[in-house]
């Protein structure tokens, strides 16, 4: 499910994952198959950690990673969903053969 919200972001985030929805900044992102792709993988990692632990994961995983890094944004693009989602957001296909968990690979 698709939602348009252009006051939710700020100007370097295109779209958000909270199932089951998508949440994009502007319209035209809908034909982007790149990042709906990269928000439906989000939308599997969510599924398969029953929600809420990944909203708890995504957090912890972001403030050790700014810890690490010092960076936010830096933070941001080590989180293992992160790296799993853009690793595989060229693939179309990619969530028909994905295994379970498949994140931890990233972490
Ligand atoms: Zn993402």
């Amino acid at each position: 499910m698709v939602v348009i919200v252009t006051w939710l972001f700020a100007k370097s985030f295109r779209g958000l994952a909270i199932y089951p929805f998508i949440f994009l900044r502007t319209k035209d992102l809908k034909e982007n198959l790149k990042i709906i792709n990269h928000e439906r993988i989000h939308l599997r990692q969510q599924i398969e950690m029953l929600w809420v632990f990944f909203f708890l994961w995504y957090g912890i995983e972001f403030l050790i990673r700014w810890i690490q890094f010092k960076n936010p944004l830096t933070a941001y693009f080590n989180i293992s969903f992160e790296k799993e989602a853009y690793a595989n957001e060229i693939y179309p296909e990619y969530l028909k053969t994905r295994n379970f968990w498949s994140f931890t690979k990233y972490l």
